[in-house]
């Protein structure tokens, strides 16, 4: 059969609450342009993010039931590590409250002024981490990952020349060597496993250990699996243990790959460091045995794991992107190819070329999409990227518009709806506006800043 039906059936739901084009109008204007200040019971279609807004399922929502909550050596933990452990065979699993809290104990025992940390490209809350230190993040991604319209199977692959003369450039400046699977800000593109070898074997030659920033492993195991010579016969399982089995440690937000609402863990197979990373554990989440979590919490995220590598789901997961990719396509609306893991990026700059990048033609679209449609989306260009150290404004490399999608919640009439507010744009695009700013927080801007529509 060609259609490939949502491998569940909904045993709970969530009404949306329909609203008209006058009402969203208002909304808009009340939230001075910017989605982020929505509540989100006025959005129909929500594809702010999909990291913690995914549907559990009935298994997780059982396993909750039998969260343990002792504050030490809850059963709970041990089911939780032995998730992880079956995928990922480190030596140390440490619970913490999201991937970010991972990140920020890893970069203090790590980090620090005259440091240099090389990535395929950091997400941005590893870059926080590990400037908040003093020291630099790199971002050393192949040139075709950062074409938006360049085919290539695995466009979130280290560039690995670069990372040879960057090692060499800063020998003992460099703590480690990171890379992101999927690629998240490069558009959810996959890193390929002779990839991942590649760039464990330098930081190995050089003496540094390798970390693996993997919050959508699953996702890229699949990319892996149906685009990598010699990959097609294996379980996604083995390919996952692959992946980690020549890293030395991982940071995870389990708000990604493993179906949680909250959660992470920073796993290392260095004892010592363990020992250190655990007493800031302490210090700032939790005990070792909870990190920032609930027992509940730890249940959901091991039973996650089980059902996250599940083939049938990664088969639908990856499909109903392509296939809003190749309706937009049909529509001539330019996005980044090929699909990526978790999201669908338009080229706003590209489709609505009448708007300077000065003007956030990325912001021009998320809005008409909430106004004509009721859809949350989240402009990733100038806006986010645009406002420079010294207070002034520079057009960011690319103006996108990030359509990212919550597992298991949405079905395939909301991406046919999503495609129809798409047509309907399509016919009035060049009447829409850019924006200004009228209203801007020092730092990460994007959240908080108030616009106001260019006549
Ligand atoms: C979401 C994300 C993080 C941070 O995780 P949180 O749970 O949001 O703190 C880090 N890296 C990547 C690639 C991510 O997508």
């Amino acid at each position: 059969m060609k259609t490939i039906i949502e491998p569940f059936r909904i045993k709970a739901v969530e009404p949306i609450r329909m609203t008209t084009a006058a009402e969203r109008r208002e909304k808009l204007r009340g939230a001075h342009y910017n989605l982020f200040l929505l509540h989100s019971r006025d959005v129909m279609i929500d594809l702010l993010t999909d990291s913690g807004t995914g549907a559990m399922s009935a298994a997780q929502w059982a396993a909750m039931m039998q969260g343990d909550e002792s504050y030490a050596g809850s059963p709970s933990y041990y089911r939780f590590h032995e998730a992880v452990h079956h995928l990922m065979p480190f030596r140390h699993i440490i619970p913490t409250h999201q991937g970010r809290a991972a990140e920020a104990i890893l970069f203090s025992l790590l980090g620090g002024k005259g440091r240099h940390i090389p990535s395929n490209t950091h997400f941005d809350t590893t870059r926080g981490n590990i400037e908040a230190t003093g020291a630099r993040a790199h971002d050393l991604l192949i040139a075709e990952g950062r074409d938006p319209a360049a085919d290539h199977p695995f466009k979130g692959n280290m560039d690995i020349a670069r990372l040879r003369e960057f090692m060499a450039e800063h020998g003992d400046n460099v703590p480690c060597v990171m890379l992101t699977i999927t690629n998240n800000a490069g558009g959810g593109q996959p890193v390929s496993l002779e990839n991942i070898r590649a760039v464990a074997e330098i930081a190995h030659e050089f003496g540094k250990p390798f970390f693996i920033d993997g919050c959508r492993f699953a996702e890229n195991a699949w990319f892996i699996k149906q685009r990598e010579p010699g990959q097609q016969g294996r379980s996604i399982g083995a390919i996952v243990r692959d992946c980690f089995s020549v890293a030395d440690g991982m940071t995870m937000s389990a708000k990604k790959d493993a179906f949680a609402n909250i959660g992470g863990w920073l796993a290392l197979n260095d004892d010592a460091l363990a020992e250190r990373a655990r007493a800031r554990l302490i210090q700032t989440e939790g005990f070792p045995t909870y990190g920032g979590l609930a027992g509940r919490d730890l249940e959901a995220i091991a039973q996650g794991l089980h059902e996250i590598i599940d083939e049938d789901y990664l088969r639908y997961r990856i499909r109903s992107n392509e296939y809003l990719i190749e309706r937009l396509d049909a529509l001539g609306i330019p996005t980044v190819r090929p699909a990526g893991g978790h999201a669908v990026f338009i080229d706003a700059r590209a489709w609505l070329p009448h708007i300077a990048p000065l003007q956030y033609p990325g912001q021009a679209l998320a809005c008409a999409l909430y106004e004509m449609g009721g859809i949350r989306s989240c402009e990733i260009g100038t806006v986010m990227f645009g406002r420079q150290p010294d207070g002034t404004e520079q057009p960011a490399m690319m103006d996108l518009v990030r359509l990212a999608m919550p597992r298991r919640t949405y079905t395939q009439s909301h991406v046919d709806y999503v495609i129809e507010v798409f047509a309907e744009l399509a016919r009035i695009k060049n009447d829409l506006r850019g924006y200004e700013i009228t209203h801007e927080p020092e730092m990460m801007r994007h959240f908080t800043c108030h616009f106001r529509p260019l006549e």
